[in-house]
């Protein structure tokens, strides 16, 4: 009896095992905020943002508050600039702040957009990140404190610095547009 017992409790036990991973699929996440909706965008107002991440959630996409907000990465590879060339301006995608600009970035093959410095001092901000088993140099947009990425020692001259920056919270401007 004991042995039918044991028998019936693994043919219940063992499809619920295989179950019990989540299916979340990153790519459902829509962008419900489009940027025109966002009242404290802007490529000319310098002034610092202290908001709640209750009020840019509110403001944000999503897919841009997950990384901004939450510090998410997104997938290497898949973001829209990681092997982009494009001349232009690469603005914060949470508060129009400018970051940085397309002679500054390097193809690295990292699968993440790269750049080895940024477009002034101010532009952003370094946080140690002690996350993941790993200490790292996080960075930051200076104006909003949205998370851009991180930086390391490995990139090419003249700083030997290389921005590893996501996609999602970058919005690129080409020169090309403006003409
Ligand atoms: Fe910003």
């Amino acid at each position: 009896m004991k042995m039918i017992q044991k028998f019936l409790l693994a043919f219940i036990l063992i499809p619920s095992l295989g179950c019990s991973q989540t299916n979340q699929d990153e790519n459902t996440k829509t962008m419900t905020v489009s940027k025109n909706e966002n009242p404290y965008y802007s490529k000319t107002d310098t002034t610092k943002l202290k908001l709640s991440n209750v009020e840019w959630k509110k403001v944000l996409p999503e897919d841009v508050y997950y990384i901004a907000r939450e510090k998410g990465t997104e997938r290497a590879f898949t973001g829209k600039y990681w092997d982009s060339e494009g001349l232009g301006n690469y603005y914060c995608a949470a508060c129009g702040n400018h970051l940085f600009i397309s002679d500054s970035k390097f193809s690295s093959q990292c699968g993440w957009p790269s750049f080895f410095e940024a477009i002034s001092v101010k532009s952003v901000e370094y946080n140690k990140d002690a996350t993941h088993g790993m200490i790292r140099t996080e960075v930051v947009c200076g104006r909003c404190g949205g998370h851009l990425g991180h930086i390391f020692d490995d990139g090419p001259p003249p700083t030997y610095k290389r921005f590893c920056m996501n996609s999602i919270v970058l919005d690129f401007e080409s020169i090309a547009e403006n003409d």
